[in-house]
């Protein structure tokens, strides 16, 4: 059995997730008795051998300017080359945006069996089983699969990055890769924010906060703690904040370390992007709202009276 894991790159940099992937696969490695190694698409700053510290033992790295780009339908293409030349048995994603664009497809292309979202290493003492989230984060599944190739996408922030000495072969991997079906044209970048998804501290706020001119309490605190900001569904279909900070069931489900949920009622189906955050505070004026159910911490309050305080009590930390 071999173990190949994606190494998640964005304009050179390796992604956050993508070292959560590397420490799984190395683990799922040593459970099978194998070595990790990693694969890498397109143009990188960084140095690959380094990476040898979060477990893998070879990084294939497909060095092609075509693949600068993320491209599901190319990386896919180029994933699945990578796999039949490494002869990986047990290819592993990060659940991340990219992740969830590439795994069904290989897993299409491969006819190989994917657990996506999975949250623990897998249990290998009978077949190949994998826990994952279901439910909205209400349950757990243990799937089997029984195919030769298995595919994991890990949910980002549920497995810890660990480091040991140790320094990576680093390869060249030539694959053959398509020419793309679609062209980008242009990319409009959005400066100064922490991408949500890696995010360790996440501000939040709901439609307790009444409208998108007192905005300034979520992102003067996320400011201060150095937090991304999110909002509830409301909020970003009101267009008081931008789509791609909705947190939920239908937007971006996120993990950090503390996530600040301010005049938001906490539905279900916003918990279901935020109940893995290791720690949630919560503040809200109705002291029924079921986030309070959720919380490790709670503030009973008005948010127009408690922000300020807090923001100025950060500010002094
Ligand atoms: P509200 O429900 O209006 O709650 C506002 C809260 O603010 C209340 O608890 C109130 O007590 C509090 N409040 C009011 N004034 C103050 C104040 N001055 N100070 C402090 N607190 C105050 N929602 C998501 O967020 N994400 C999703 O992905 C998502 N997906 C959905 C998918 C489906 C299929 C469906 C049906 C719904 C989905 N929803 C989602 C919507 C969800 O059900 C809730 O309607 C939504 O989360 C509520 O948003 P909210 O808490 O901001 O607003």
């Amino acid at each position: 059995m071999s173990v190949l894991i994606f190494i998640d790159q964005a304009e050179g940099h390796i992604k956050k997730a993508s070292l959560e992937a590397m420490s799984y696969g190395a683990k799922v490695a040593a459970q099978l008795g194998t070595t990790a190694e990693g694969i890498v698409l397109g143009s990188v700053t960084e140095d690959l051998a380094a990476l040898g510290k979060y477990g893998v033992k070879k990084i294939h790295h497909v060095n092609n300017p075509a693949l600068d780009h993320f491209d599901a339908q190319i990386f896919t293409h180029a994933i699945a080359e990578g796999v039949k030349a490494t002869g990986a048995d047990v290819v592993i994603f990060s659940n991340n945006v990219d992740g969830k664009a590439i795994a069904p497809r290989l897993s299409a292309q491969l006819k190989a069996g994917l657990v996506s979202g999975a949250v623990a290493l897998p249990d290998t003492s009978n077949g190949f089983v994998v826990k994952k989230n279901v439910f909205s984060g209400k349950a757990f599944a243990n799937i089997a699969i029984t195919t030769p190739v298995k595919i994991i996408a890990l949910n980002p922030n549920s497995y810890k990055v660990e480091t040991a000495e140790g320094s990576a072969e680093v390869a060249a991997l030539n694959v053959n890769v398509e020419a793309p079906k679609v062209k980008v044209t242009a990319v409009n970048k959005v400066t100064g924010e922490i991408p949500l998804s890696e995010a360790e501290i996440v501000v939040s706020g709901g439609r307790g906060l009444k409208g998108p001119e007192n905005w300034g309490f979520i992102t003067d605190l996320a400011h201060v703690l150095g937090a991304a900001t999110a909002c509830s569904r409301p909020v970003a279909d009101a267009h008081w904040r931008p789509h791609h900070e909705h947190v939920g069931q239908t937007g971006l489900a996120i993990a950090p370390n503390l996530y600040i949920a301010v005049g938001i009622s906490g539905a279900i189906q916003h918990l279901a992007g935020v109940n893995r955050s290791k720690v949630i505070v919560v503040i809200n004026k109705d002291p029924e709202a079921p986030f309070f159910k959720a919380a490790d911490y709670g503030i009973v309050g008005d948010a127009f009276e408690v922000m300020p305080k807090i923001i100025e009590a950060a500010k002094k930390v």
